[in-house]
């Protein structure tokens, strides 16, 4: 096989490894875009649950100070019946001022129950909101979904393409040839297999020495360039 053959597989490889490598960079994306959304709607249902949670928290408070209320008002109640029957005036300026340091109790826990309202008036938008919030969520992940499995279907389809279109390119290469290409690749960062075009390497940018730029010229061998390693091919300039 001679080295424009060998430079033909090794630009196919090289293609083959450029195509998946970007083919699974989409479907990792996709992926992740994916599980974004997931989170998001997961971060709006907690998000309602919470502030259902301290809603309800709220109602209870005001409930229990509702409840305080009508004890207070029930102690009044009695403790006016009882006023009649007092015997000594000592007793029942006693009784009296009982009574009215109970209905300043009520009037304070009232002012409460109201500030508590304002609250809880609050904290309903707050559901609401953060259910509608939870709504659009699920909305925005149902309706993209269906598209993003189906690109990673693609992908994953692309993939299998690639995979048997590999074999194919690796089934006329010689041992050797696979050894050279599968070292490069180990060696190196990004593309294993790069053009030199005028005398410029393209996977450094930098200019192999003269020399070297002819002899690429001659097909004669196998080259690496000097400064990153990589497989280097002459290649026409670009008009
Ligand atoms: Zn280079």
């Amino acid at each position: 096989m001679d080295v424009k053959e060998q430079i033909e597989i090794l630009v196919a490889l090289q293609k083959n490894d450029t195509d998946v490598e970007r083919v699974q960079g989409m479907i990792s994306g996709i992926r992740e875009k994916r599980s974004g959304m997931e989170a998001r709607v997961a971060e709006a249902a907690s998000a309602a649950e919470t502030a259902a949670a301290e809603l309800a928290e709220l109602r209870k408070e005001y409930r229990a100070l509702e409840g305080d209320v009508k004890i207070n008002l029930e102690l009044i109640r009695k403790s006016k019946s009882r006023l009649p029957s007092v015997k000594s005036n000592k007793e029942y300026q006693a009784l009296l001022r009982q009574i009215e340091e109970t209905e300043r109790t009520n009037s304070r826990i009232e002012d409460s129950m109201l500030s508590l309202l304002d609250r809880i008036e609050a904290g309903e938008k707050l559901v609401a909101q953060r259910e509608q919030e939870g709504k659009q969520a699920e909305a925005a992940f149902a309706s993209e979904k269906a598209r993003l499995d189906g690109e990673v279907r693609n992908g994953k389809a692309q993939l299998t393409k690639l995979a048997a279109e590999r074999e194919r390119i690796a089934g006329s290469a010689s041992d050797a040839l696979l050894e050279t290409f599968n070292r490069t690749r180990q060696l190196v960062e990004g593309p294993a297999v790069v053009p030199v075009r005028g005398t410029t390497c393209e996977g450094c940018n930098i200019n192999i020495p003269p020399q070297q730029a002819i002899e690429l010229r001659r097909f004669e061998s196998l080259n690496f360039c000097p400064f990153c390693n990589r497989l280097i091919y002459w290649e026409r300039p670009l008009e």
